[in-house]
């Protein structure tokens, strides 16, 4: 396997569709209530000529006395450490949140190398969400569609040189 690629971000951005789609298996669990990722769940990706393992990181469940903020480091950090590539996930409908921005300090300081996305970026509903995510410091966000496979090729432009 060429590098470890671990998909984080806040619950809800699409990281488990990502990761599906990448492995091409319905292995993650995909739903509309946050944080329904239990575990980290380890696959083969296919990206064009591209083979890697990728991580799809635990999303936040949010239980009752957990500190939002301390669960998310726990979390974001196990699976950082343990990857080459982080890929970074924001919601480009819902915006830049305060999460993100909590998620993007952690990765600055941690992570070897990142890699912004800004998903659910089909339509132009999307465009200024994109937009702001320049704000995270994280360099140029790669648009994607998880759901419908959009931005799939710029992915892959980016990966390429690091395989
Ligand atoms: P996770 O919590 O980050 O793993 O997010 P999920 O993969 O479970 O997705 C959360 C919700 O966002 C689901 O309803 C998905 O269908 C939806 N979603 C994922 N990717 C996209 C996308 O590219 N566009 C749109 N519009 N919705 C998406
Ligand atoms: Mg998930």
């Amino acid at each position: 396997m060429s590098f470890t690629m671990a998909i984080v971000g806040r619950p809800n951005v699409g990281k488990s569709t990502l990761f599906n789609r990448l492995v091409g298996k319905r292995l993650a669990l995909v739903d509309d209530q946050p944080g329904v990722t239990r575990d980290l769940r380890e696959g083969t990706a296919r990206l064009g000529d591209l083979r890697f393992a990728v991580v799809d990181s635990a999303g936040l469940e949010l239980e009752q006395g957990d500190s939002l903020k301390g669960r998310m480091r726990k979390l974001t950090e196990r699976a950082v450490e343990s990857a080459d590539i982080c890929l970074f996930l924001v919601d480009a409908r819902a915006g830049i949140t305060p999460a993100d921005e909590i998620f993007a300090d952690i990765l600055r300081k941690r992570a070897r190398h990142v890699i912004l996305a800004a998903n659910k970026a089909e339509g132009t509903a999307a465009e200024a969400g994109v937009m702001e995510a320049w704000a995270l410091g994280l360099g140029e966000p790669v648009a994607l569609s998880a759901e419908h496979g959009g931005g799939m090729d710029e992915l892959y432009h980016r990966l390429r040189p690091l395989a």
